[in-house]
């Protein structure tokens, strides 16, 4: 997986875990019962989870393969600066 879809792919399930947990808390309350909540939270600690895992598998240096710092823009390695989004 290419840096720039590792990136995008960890912010849509980021989004998706959000957007779950808020409406966790926000359809019992219109009615529905805890089982939803359960389960929507459930599914938002998943999406965060495979996330996180994604992001630990792919979002490293092409060069030297150590983890990138977060998701953030850089444009080189902190460790050997190489370029990283030179795709
Ligand atoms: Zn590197």
């Amino acid at each position: 997986m290419k840096l720039r879809n590792c990136k995008t792919v960890v912010k849509a399930l980021r989004t998706g875990a959000s957007v779950l947990a808020v409406a966790s808390f926000l359809l019992p309350q219109m009615g529905l019962s805890n089982t939803v909540l359960w389960i929507l939270l459930g599914a938002a600690i998943l999406l965060l989870a495979a996330g996180a895992m994604i992001q630990y598998t792919y979002w490293r240096c092409p060069h030297c393969k150590k983890l990138l710092p977060k998701l953030a823009d850089t444009e080189r390695c902190p460790e050997c600066n190489h370029p990283i989004m030179e795709d």
